[in-house]
């Protein structure tokens, strides 16, 4: 098994992004938008992922949804977009602005140890570890920098020979 000792369980940046919605005050939209998955990657959420940045519900109810794409153009931010204003029109929301920002870029960092893991299970390399997600091997090659997505990398095991996506470090 490739070690991956020097990955923190919990990045600083995720940590940063944990702490902004324990002291959010909307926490109920936060929790509600947990239903909202990766477009791409339906085990996970786009809360776990680090797409979902901030929720905030002003004095006439509308509320606005700010997402960071895991990079600029990413196809899957159109969809993701449509489910959050559908999970939230669900709950009685009924004026939802979802809105995108670039910066600070989205970053590996606000995936935690506990998603990466996910991420493995599932069938995805992590960023922090170019192991093979089927047997564990580390005796993997590149086979092209752009895998299912721009996001991922191609990979394949030189032990089971089996292909798999990588999670580019960004
Ligand atoms: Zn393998």
């Amino acid at each position: 098994m490739a070690a991956a000792a020097s990955i923190p369980i919990m990045p600083e940046a995720r940590f940063a992004l944990n702490q902004r919605r324990q002291a959010s005050q909307f926490a109920e939209l936060f929790d509600l938008l947990d239903a909202v998955k990766d477009p791409e990657i339906p085990v996970l959420s786009i809360w776990d992922l680090g797409i979902l940045q901030d929720v905030a519900l002003d004095a006439d109810g509308r509320v606005e949804v700010t997402i960071t794409p895991t990079y600029s153009g990413c196809p899957a931010m159109a969809q993701i977009a449509e489910d959050i204003i559908t999970c939230l029109a669900d709950a009685g929301y009924a004026t939802v602005d979802v809105t995108q920002r670039l910066t600070p870029a989205w970053t590996t960092d606000w995936i935690d140890a506990s998603t990466r893991k996910r991420l493995r299970e599932y069938g995805i390399a992590g960023p922090d570890s170019a192991a093979c997600p089927q047997c564990g091997s580390s005796d993997t090659s590149v086979i092209s920098e752009f895998g299912s997505t721009s996001c991922k990398a191609l990979l394949k095991c030189n032990s089971c020979l089996e292909p798999f996506d990588q999670f580019k470090r960004l």
